[in-house]
């Protein structure tokens, strides 16, 4: 009853028209952006706590827009998920990083990759066949690539991404859970999984160093995982505290703004040969 009256008496909303529209326009456009190489990678590395030389590069996909402009993913992830078009997606990021990594490894970057990929992309192995094929392909050596997969499309059908992400472990790819500690999932599910990391949110780390809250959550969260044999990465971090509180703490990868924001090819680069990573 209550949302039945809500829908009668809805007052015309003219920001909510706005994105309506907005959002018909991304999604008959997004298409013709992957088809027409309109989508770009930025780049963040992950530097192992240790000695802080880095581990991984991720790749985080932007849309050069011609008259927009630069735009960030979360504008048109969920569309390319709810419109069918996270398998073409994953595909273009999945070529473009690994187009990358191996012009890295002619100029002498030896980096291994990371790349996001999403439910749609383990509910079957039409993906996992395309990145096993490019990986043999340009020979890449295990481990050269990390995939990324949300905690959250792991727990929607667990039994299926169980067995896919066995099946792409068997072939060389390292696995990490992302965004750990959004997807309520429980240790019982998570305990079967054949993956080498957690990623722990940076909902947990980017106040961590004034909130106590978070410190007892990261904290146990990496009990959880040492126990577990993962090796945990802390995104997120922006502040020298918190970096060195979760090394401290035995925290193995760290990456967020303090260390580098995502950055355009050639800017990396340069950010490679000016740090002493
Ligand atoms: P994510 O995989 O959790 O990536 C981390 C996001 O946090 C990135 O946002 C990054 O720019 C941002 N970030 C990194 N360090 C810090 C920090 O210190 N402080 C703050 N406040 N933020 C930080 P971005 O690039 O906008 O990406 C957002 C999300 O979009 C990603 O979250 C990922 O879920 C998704 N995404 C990005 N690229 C791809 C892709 O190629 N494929 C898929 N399926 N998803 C992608
Ligand atoms: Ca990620
Ligand atoms: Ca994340
Ligand atoms: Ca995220």
């Amino acid at each position: 009853h209550a949302k039945k009256n809500k829908q009668a008496y809805q007052v015309y909303d003219p920001q909510f028209d706005q994105h309506a529209v907005e959002r018909l326009f991304l999604t008959n456009s997004l298409k013709q952006a992957i088809e027409q190489d309109e989508l770009t990678l930025f780049y963040q590395p992950k530097l192992r706590l240790s000695d802080m030389t880095i581990s991984h590069v991720e790749a985080l996909v932007r849309w050069q827009h011609p008259e927009k402009g630069l735009i960030p993913p979360d504008a048109f992830i969920s569309i390319a998920e709810k419109t069918g078009q996270m398998d073409a997606l994953t595909r273009w990021v999945t070529n473009a990083a690994v187009s990358q990594y191996v012009s890295w490894q002619k100029m002498g970057f030896d980096i291994n990759i990371a790349i996001n990929i999403s439910a749609a992309n383990i509910m079957d192995k039409s993906y996992p066949d395309y990145v096993i094929s490019l990986k043999e392909q340009h020979q890449l050596s295990d481990n050269a690539i990390t995939l990324e997969v949300t905690e959250e499309a792991v727990v929607e059908d667990a039994q299926k991404a169980t067995e896919i992400l066995c099946y792409l472990r068997e072939h060389g790819f390292k696995l990490s859970i992302d965004d750990y500690g959004t997807g309520y999932s429980s240790l019982a599910q998570l305990k079967h999984l054949p993956v080498h990391e957690l990623k722990i949110d940076r909902s947990f780390v980017q106040h961590l160093s004034t909130d106590e809250s978070d410190k007892i959550i990261v904290r146990s969260t990496l009990e959880l995982a040492h126990n577990m044999g993962l090796s945990v990465v802390a995104e997120g971090i922006e502040d020298e505290t918190a970096l060195l509180w979760l090394k401290a703490q035995g925290c193995q990868l760290a990456q967020g703004y303090f260390i580098s924001k995502p950055l355009p090819a050639d800017v990396f680069e340069q950010w490679i040969e000016n740090t002493p990573y």
